[in-house]
């Protein structure tokens, strides 16, 4: 009985916001608008705006490079997808990892992540991103996985334009299922895929 009546108090207090304390409010309004595990109405929105509002940063180590211009490019249009390739990291919600990441690009990949708002997201594009490619046992790779957590990866030497559109499409549909965008704002991090802890400063070359 003390259950239904505790349920059916908090089921009357559903909705509300009350005005005094300006960061409980802001709480409670975070709470309504976004949810706290499953996302809400206006949670779904928010899913739905990004996934048609995804803007891959440039981050060309290689030659997959040129795929990723051709993706753009007249013939697949991949901008009809709702993704537009942009040059600002603080502008940006999406990184395309185009081929090898040696130790020193390690430093820039980190830093352009780290600027970039989130929610974010991450594609490693190519054998090279998956493990090194043809360069699997120099000396002076990277794995991408370890300086950024990467939500798709597409195999190949180099994949074609349409493997790349097909994982922006495979990405929005992530993003969609799980609400991927609307938990990151509520609770201000993605749980499921944490930005990895690295090992060593992949800066320490540059920083001295
Ligand atoms: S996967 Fe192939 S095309 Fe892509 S960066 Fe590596 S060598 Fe170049």
């Amino acid at each position: 009985m003390a259950q239904e009546e505790a349920a059916a108090k908090a089921a009357s207090r559903r909705g509300r916001v009350y005005v005094g304390n300006l960061e409980q409010v802001a709480k409670s309004a975070r709470k309504i608008l976004l949810g706290e595990v499953k996302p809400s109405a206006v949670g779904k929105l928010v899913d739905w705006g990004t996934l048609f509002s995804l803007w891959p940063v440039h981050f060309t180590t290689s030659c997959c490079g040129c795929e990723f211009a051709a993706t753009w490019s007249p013939r697949f249009d991949a901008e009809r997808y709702g993704a537009l390739p942009w040059l600002a990291p603080r502008q940006t919600n999406l990184i395309i990892i185009e081929g090898t990441v040696t130790k020193k690009m390690a430093c820039a990949l980190r830093l352009v992540w780290e600027q970039m708002p989130h929610p974010k997201f991450a594609i490693a594009m190519g054998a090279c991103a998956l493990d090194g490619g043809i360069f699997y046992n120099s000396y002076n790779i990277v794995r991408p996985w370890e300086i950024v957590p990467v939500d798709i990866y597409i195999p190949g030497c180099p994949p074609r334009p349409e493997a790349l559109a097909r994982a922006i499409v495979e990405l929005q549909k992530l993003i969609k299922e799980k609400g991927l965008a609307s938990l990151w704002i509520s609770k201000g991090k993605r749980e499921d895929k944490p930005t990895p802890k690295l090992k060593e400063d992949p800066c320490s070359w540059w920083r001295g």
